[in-house]
């Protein structure tokens, strides 16, 4: 809704851009002094400093509702930004760094050592320009991320997505995940928007709960096009959820679940789902997909790290459909009304048990003692042909403990 609102009042006044700077960059980057910017030129999309004199011009990300870079056109009047003329840079840049210590050989350094960064095979090199990068801090960091989001994708050079990408990450600076977010929003590419989200994934994940994100990771999780790209977003919900958040996350996180269409995009939820599982509404989530016979194309490429017990769980079958998946993490997380659940959809043949290994339905009765109880029940009780067969066969498993 506020989107729109700003996108559509761009194009009728200069207020917004000018706005946009203003609330961006409180100070000039360049002459320190609060921010006095005006608009100067006729398409709305340059700005100058009316102190120093810098002008920049103004890149956008594709909704048009927020700053994302900026290149500097005229160096102020007393040349402090000279070596900055007709650089891009992303708007941390010139939120974080201090321009007036900036030398055209840091701009080559970084450059240099982010060319030389993906060459993995020469060692050397690769220190060399990691030593280099560090020794710049913030220049090389903000210089990499503008690599990365060049505003436009046409001035992109994916040799350096990667590069950058991966600096950018051995930083993990919170930082950077403002402008990762505008980036994001500005990049068609869906292979380059998933490795953006990933690299947002994992900042989050090595830091403390971050409020901010989590109203772009709803809004990503609800509306990305890009399936991978939704179900990234619900693991670093996941993930923040993990961190002591004030807020409570796990009823919007089952509510998309719940919602999802894509099956591949379905089976990560439900693995990522695994860590925490400790909220019963969660359980209900997972009980939900036991009757689900669809089979995901999956081909373990998660993204995040942290996942490599789930992986583990589905390692054990070949191809198994979603219900098999959500068993096996009933099994695993070992909560009652999970386990009753899974043997009623057994008995009720929603799932087919011989898929289960059996080894798999001896260990959830060595675990869980109650489960041979509760079958004897339906056995001894039930007045249905097909549940007392069903239980008879899992309590003959059970018989060869
Ligand atoms: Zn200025």
């Amino acid at each position: 809704m506020s989107d729109k609102n700003v996108k559509s009042s761009i194009s009728d006044s200069n207020e917004p851009p000018l706005t946009f700077m203003q609330s961006s960059l409180s100070n000039c980057p360049i002459c320190k002094i609060k921010a006095d910017y005006s608009i100067s030129d006729s398409k709305k999309s340059k700005v100058m400093c009316n102190n120093c004199g810098a002008e920049w011009q103004m890149f956008f990300t594709l909704s048009k509702d927020q700053l994302v870079s900026l290149r500097l056109e005229k160096p102020d009047r007393e040349k402090r930004a000279k070596d900055l003329k007709g650089c891009l840079k992303i708007l941390g840049f010139w939120q974080f760094c201090n321009v007036s210590n900036y030398s055209s050989s840091t701009e080559k350094t970084i450059r240099k050592s982010l060319e030389n960064y993906g060459a993995i095979n020469f060692k050397k090199i690769r220190e060399k320009a990691h030593n280099d990068l560090s020794d710049q801090g913030d220049f090389s960091l903000f210089s990499a991320l503008s690599l990365v989001g060049g505003a436009y994708p046409r001035l992109y050079n994916p040799n350096f997505i990667r590069p950058s990408l991966a600096l950018v990450k051995e930083f993990s600076d919170i930082r950077v995940l403002p402008d990762l977010q505008r980036i994001f929003k500005s990049t068609v590419v869906d292979e380059h928007r998933l490795s953006i989200i990933e690299l947002i994934v994992e900042i989050v994940r090595q830091n403390e709960f971050i409020p901010e994100v989590s109203t772009f990771l709803k809004t990503v999780a609800q509306t990305d096009k890009h399936a991978p790209i939704r179900s990234a977003a619900v693991a670093s919900l996941i993930i923040q959820n993990g961190q002591s958040v004030p807020e409570d996350l796990v009823s919007f996180i089952v509510e998309v679940i719940s919602k999802e269409k894509d099956i591949d995009a379905r089976a990560t939820n439900l693995l990522n789902l695994q860590k925490i599982s400790s909220d019963e509404r969660v359980i209900d989530c997972i009980i939900a997909s036991l009757p689900n016979r669809e089979i995901p194309n999956y081909k373990f490429d998660l993204p995040t790290s942290w996942l490599d017990a789930a992986k583990e769980v589905i390692y054990l079958f070949t191809a198994p459909s979603l219900g098999e998946i959500a068993a096996n993490l009933l099994i695993e997380i070992g909560n009652r009304k999970g386990i009753e659940s899974l043997l009623e959809a057994i008995v009720n043949s929603q799932l087919d048990s011989f898929f289960l290994q059996r080894k798999r339905i001896r260990y959830m009765f060595e675990s869980y003692p109650y489960s041979k109880e509760y079958l004897l029940n339906i056995y001894e009780t039930s007045k249905d042909e097909k549940r007392k067969l069903n239980a008879d066969r899992l309590l003959k498993i059970v018989g060869e403990l």
